[in-house]
């Protein structure tokens, strides 16, 4: 099976009766049993396996982590994997890092990891005396010198999302391997239906619903999806032990979403591509960093290892045109794009990014490439050709003011 039909039938149960294409949105707090063998039964279920409690899961909750988990590990057994939902993107993260690090343990994040992570390490792990280390994301293999007896966690993140730098996952996950830790990804731009993070040695993959499950900008939450041997050793007993439920309108509205997210992909993945082809005849563009086109320095490893690209990308202005004022006249005007933060919805999104700011192991710009400011753009569902005009009107007004 395809994972375009996964996206559509998972977590649906047919019955040979008439029933609604879409599952009924289920909540509760409480279960009742109806007989004491019921109860007793209920009591020797796992959290997440069966109905006991609404905090640990009903059946719309249930019926979104089974699709999703379907999605991630393709056609491998299901028995052997396990999904559950975060509150947010961010916890689908931080979660499963509060669940396997320890104090004294050491842990490695790549340089252009996703701010908020960058954030919770700062602040949270190194209160809990968790020894965080920052690699260069492009590093491959040769992260094995940086591995130590007390190395628990590598996060990686394909490409990271301001500065899209590919990395050589199956080789960061050998050499994590080789000295006991366990990979963990942030899946969210390619989504498991462009990588999938199992078949290249990856542990727990995580992704923000948020973003293209979603689909709306409607919505915040987050999924993590391990090994049984992993969920139940380190995940399970966290859940439960935090109390982290999930509310069931958002997983019923999230698995809403994973229905179209295929169709939307491919559409978001082409787009995509066509706007940067444009940017890149732009006089006013000094770069376009897109690892699904083949200029890109991480485009070999996205041939190699993905099958799409999401629609998250950016591009750098030229150093002499990079001033606030050249920046405000290319977006204070825009008809079609608007700023803000997050993405995966269906409407285009620019945003001014500054990555040198949130860099401690390497530099940037990287050697050798253009110093200008990086303008981060999300391609949503509009037709391409009228988002070119609207950046063509943007640069032009741009264009007009003198260099600085
Ligand atoms: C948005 C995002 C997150 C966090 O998701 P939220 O639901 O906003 O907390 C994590 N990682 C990446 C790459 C993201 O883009």
């Amino acid at each position: 099976m395809k994972n375009a039909t996964r996206a559509v039938i998972g977590g649906r149960r047919s019955a040979k009766e008439a029933r609604t294409v879409n599952p009924p949105l289920t909540r509760a707090s409480t279960i009742v049993f109806p007989t004491y063998a019921d109860l007793q039964a209920a009591n020797r279920t796992r959290s997440g396996d069966g109905l006991t409690y609404g905090l640990h899961g009903v059946q719309s909750t249930y019926e979104l982590e089974e699709a999703l988990c379907a999605i991630e590990i393709g056609d491998r057994d299901p028995a052997g994997y396990r999904t559950r939902l975060t509150q947010t993107g961010l916890m689908a993260v931080t979660m499963p890092m509060l669940a396997i690090l320890s104090p004294g343990d050491h842990c490695l994040l790549p340089d252009s990891v996703y701010g908020e992570t960058r954030n919770f390490a700062r602040r949270t792990l190194s209160r809990l005396k968790v020894e965080v280390e920052y690699y260069d994301p492009l590093i491959g293999g040769e992260i094995a010198v940086l591995m130590r007896e007390t190395t628990r966690l590598i996060l990686v993140e394909s490409p990271g999302s301001w500065t899209f730098e590919m990395q050589d996952i199956p080789a960061i996950a050998a050499a994590a391997h080789a000295g006991g830790a366990l990979v963990m990804m942030d899946n969210t731009w390619a989504t498991p239906l462009y990588f999938n993070a199992f078949d290249h040695g990856v542990d727990i993959s995580m992704q923000a619903l948020t973003k293209y499950v979603g689909g709306h900008a409607d919505l915040l939450f987050g999924s993590v999806t391990a090994s049984e041997e992993v969920y139940s050793r380190y995940l399970q007993p966290f859940w439960r032990d935090l109390g982290a439920g999930v509310s069931p309108d958002d997983a019923w509205l999230a698995l809403r979403g994973l229905r179209s997210m295929p169709t939307r992909l491919s559409h978001h993945h082409a787009a995509g591509v066509r706007v940067g082809a444009w940017l890149m005849t732009r006089a006013e563009v000094a770069e376009v960093i897109h690892p699904a086109m083949p200029h890109d320095p991480g485009h070999a490893l996205w041939q190699r290892d993905f099958t799409g690209a999401g629609s998250l990308f950016a591009f750098v202005l030229p150093e002499d045109r990079s001033s606030d004022a050249h920046v405000a006249a290319l977006v204070d005007d825009l008809a079609l794009f608007s700023m803000g933060f997050s993405w995966g919805g269906y409407e285009s999104l620019i945003l001014p990014t500054n990555p040198q700011a949130a860099r401690t192991a390497t530099t940037w710009p990287r050697p050798g490439r253009p110093g200008g400011r990086v303008m981060r753009l999300y391609i949503g569902l509009e037709d391409p050709e009228d988002l070119i005009a609207d950046l063509a009107a943007g640069l032009d007004r741009l264009a007009a003011l003198p260099p600085s």
